[in-house]
């Protein structure tokens, strides 16, 4: 067991409420037994449902998509409470569940194969289900990134069983029961809360499982890619990042500083696509800070239930400790404001004068910090952007086209963003280059992620 579940009982997870350390549950913990029958109920509903005529299978993830729309504000204010979410963010994430169910139930009768022309016959493939498909969730985002793996898997006839993080489990199990409101069939989508390296590392380990999706540390997705490795089990890891944020002197300054306090705060920095390296270049270095410092200081950072609040706590005391282990209280930069008293509260944190290979600068916090350093032209500036083992995301700011697709195209990342700091749209392949990940989730081809492609010829000729 590693150190973050020392004190607590092995056979249940406490889940606290991050904003003021109240116990909100507490829910029995999965063991292996566990994972086994479930594997055992996920092959029994997976061969009925891949059965389903691929209209009906559509229809009822249309109606668990409409089941959750009917509960945003209930699983919204879940969110608020086992995760410390804002409550705007929080009702974005649910919706982005039901988003994601109704663009998947669009692809079940568009999975087509192809016909391919070959001499003596007819040649066509087809995309069949995996299987039974493990999806590990962490707890940054527990809804949407469920949902990620989630969707899809069913959507191309294969059943799911998610194991959610330890200390979020709650949206997930009630998102199990809507799907069973909705009339999914009992086994297709099961939840297993539990500890990871008990019920996730039994979904790795298991033969039954045919994919494991997996998203969280670098750390514990090297283990899960050579332990499925082991099986030839497909594994898509989708891991940290340290991204950067390209400011150039001939951007519109004012929207790149407005823009910036949110692309790396929201969700209190624990987003893998936070963009914690702030890049500027020399020239417009001074004017940046000083329009800057106003911007964080002025971050609403408090209660996550109260509409205003632009940032919440951190998830735990674990990440409260290792948020603080990086920053030095008196390094040079820029604080916002944060509660005193109970919760796992850190405030926005900009850090100056800092070296790129500094600590700090190198690893991804996972907390609301981030760094400034300055670059001299465009040719500095990727080499800083692409000094990082991560490769996840990006945003370049420019007034000039040329620079923007030039820096795009030198970026080693999966996704980048001109002068926005979008990432993830669930219409658009997302993904790591480098250690950030392996394959791609979301965008058209998410459910042919969850089939294999088979290759049937027929002969003319007999
Ligand atoms: P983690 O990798 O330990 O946990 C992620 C998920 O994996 C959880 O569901 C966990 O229970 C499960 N897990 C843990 N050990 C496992 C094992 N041996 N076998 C199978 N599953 C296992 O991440 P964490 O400890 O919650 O967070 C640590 C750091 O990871 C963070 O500070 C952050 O840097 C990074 N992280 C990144 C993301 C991301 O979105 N890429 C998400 C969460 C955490």
């Amino acid at each position: 067991m590693s150190e973050q579940y020392e004190g607590h009982d092995v056979h249940e997870l406490q889940v606290l409420n991050p904003a003021t350390e109240e116990v909100v549950a507490t829910v029995p913990a999965a063991t292996a037994e566990d994972v086994d029958a479930a594997v055992v109920r996920a092959g029994r509903a997976q061969t009925r449902w891949a059965a389903l005529a691929p209209g009906d299978r559509a229809r009822l993830l249309r109606r668990f998509a409409t089941t959750v729309d009917g509960h945003i504000e209930e699983l919204a204010r879940l969110e608020v409470r086992e995760a410390g979410h804002t409550v705007g963010n929080a009702r974005w994430e649910a919706g982005n569940v039901r988003d994601l169910l109704d663009y998947a139930a669009g692809g079940v009768e568009r999975l087509t194969g192809r016909q391919i022309p070959v001499a003596g016959g007819l040649d066509v493939t087809f995309h069949e289900p995996l299987g039974v498909v493990g999806v590990i969730a962490p707890w940054n985002f527990p809804m949407p990134i469920a949902a990620w793996g989630t969707a899809p898997a069913l959507a191309a006839g294969n059943a799911v069983l998610l194991k959610p993080a330890e200390t979020t489990p709650l949206t997930a199990l009630r998102l199990a029961e809507l799907a069973l409101e909705a009339g999914l069939p009992e086994g297709l989508f099961q939840v297993l809360p539990g500890h990871g390296p008990v019920a996730g590392n039994a979904l790795v380990e298991h033969p039954g499982v045919a994919k494991i999706v997996f998203t969280g540390s670098t750390a514990v997705g090297t283990q899960v890619l050579a332990k499925g490795s082991a099986l030839l089990k497909r594994v898509t890891l989708e891991l940290g990042g340290k991204s950067p944020n390209i400011v150039f002197a001939d951007s519109d300054l004012e929207a790149a500083v407005a823009a910036t306090p949110m692309s790396f705060l929201d969700n209190s920095g624990q987003d893998c696509c936070a963009r914690t390296r702030i890049l500027v270049q020399r020239s417009a270095y001074d004017r940046f800070l000083d329009l800057l410092a106003p911007a964080i200081e002025s971050v609403l950072v408090g209660d996550p239930a109260d509409e205003n609040t632009q940032m919440g706590p951190l998830i735990s005391k674990v990440q409260l400790d290792r948020v603080r282990s990086y920053v030095d209280p008196d390094a040079p930069g820029i604080r916002g404001k944060a509660p005193e008293g109970p919760g796992f509260w850190f405030p926005p944190t900009v850090l100056t004068g800092v070296e790129p290979h500094a600590r700090v600068a190198a690893e991804e916090v996972f907390g609301p910090v981030a760094v400034v350093l300055p670059f001299e032209d465009e040719a500095d500036a990727i080499r800083l952007a692409n000094d990082t083992p991560y490769g996840l995301s990006g945003s370049i700011w420019t007034r000039d086209v040329g620079r923007a697709l030039r820096v795009s195209q030198a970026v080693r990342a999966g996704n980048l963003s001109v002068n926005s700091h979008s990432s993830v749209r669930y219409w658009t392949p997302f993904g790591g280059f480098k250690q950030s990940g392996i394959g791609r989730e979301l965008g058209p081809d998410a459910l042919t992620a969850f089939t294999e492609t088979k290759n049937v010829f027929i002969s003319t000729e007999a």
